[in-house]
């Protein structure tokens, strides 16, 4: 196939950090086109629990065993990077009703401004519960997350939420 009938798609998100719910959605997803680019997206305004290469690396070695993923970050637009890369269509995981309230609204938007489509992948079921914040929180409380995510995430969040800790206790200044 000539590069220009590739069908790519991008699964942008923040993967703060990634989980057994996107891990699925990525395995099932990338079954519908040549190549699936997953898009971690950089946000100046937020701090997240782990720094973007950490989790960008992560990712990777999640997902290295998947044929025709790649990781990439991002900064502004999703659409503007769908562009960018040649993507057909922007790849998202719904979870309930209020995932869907929310992505609808965003993929009307995204067609309406820039004409990306979106593709929905219902969640299976037994990750319909499952959200990187719960497991931030879950992590920052000490407790056990080793059902939620892939082995490789279980080290990384466990120190970043170990940081997290003493910066809020001000044990440690936090770093610039
Ligand atoms: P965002 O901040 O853009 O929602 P996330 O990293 O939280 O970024 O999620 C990225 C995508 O993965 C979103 O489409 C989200 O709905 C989907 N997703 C997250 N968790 C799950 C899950 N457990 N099952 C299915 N899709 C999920």
């Amino acid at each position: 196939m000539n590069g220009q009938n590739r069908k790519i798609a991008i699964f942008p998100g923040s993967f703060d950090p990634i989980t057994l719910g996107h891990l699925d959605i990525i395995t099932r997803g990338v079954e519908l086109f040549d190549e699936l680019i997953v898009a971690v997206g950089h946000n100046p305004d937020k701090t997240p629990l782990l720094p973007l290469d950490e989790r960008m690396a992560i990712i990777r070695q999640t997902v290295e065993h998947v044929p025709n993923v790649r990781v990439e970050s991002f900064e502004g637009l999703t659409v503007d990077f769908a562009q960018k890369v040649g993507a057909t269509a922007i790849l998202r995981g719904i979870r309930n009703s209020s995932d869907l309230q929310f992505e609808f609204q965003t993929a009307l938007t995204n067609r309406a401004v820039a004409g990306v489509e979106t593709v929905f992948i219902m969640t299976s079921p037994q990750y319909a519960f499952t959200s990187s914040s719960l497991i931030r929180q879950i992590a920052i409380m000490g407790g056990d997350i080793s059902s939620l995510v892939p082995p490789q995430v279980i080290g990384h969040i466990k120190a970043a939420a170990e940081l997290r800790e003493k910066i809020d206790h001000n044990m440690i200044e936090p770093k610039e």
